[in-house]
């Protein structure tokens, strides 16, 4: 198995980490109740998605 030949530096692991960040969630309004969702999500709120009812209230 290949090992590292060099241990990572705090500067080298810490340019890496640059790009390491938390996004926002991407909410969109639901067309039916009009509350904030997740895009792509079924809505936690009134259980439609695409215009109809995927999941019982
Ligand atoms: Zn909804």
């Amino acid at each position: 198995m290949a090992v590292p030949k060099r241990r990572t530096s705090k500067s080298r692991k810490r340019k890496r980490r640059t790009h390491w960040k938390l996004n926002a969630p991407n909410l969109v309004e639901c067309p039916q109740c009009h509350e904030l969702k997740l895009s792509h999500r079924v809505c936690p709120e009134c259980g439609y998605y695409k215009g109809k009812e995927v999941v019982a209230k």
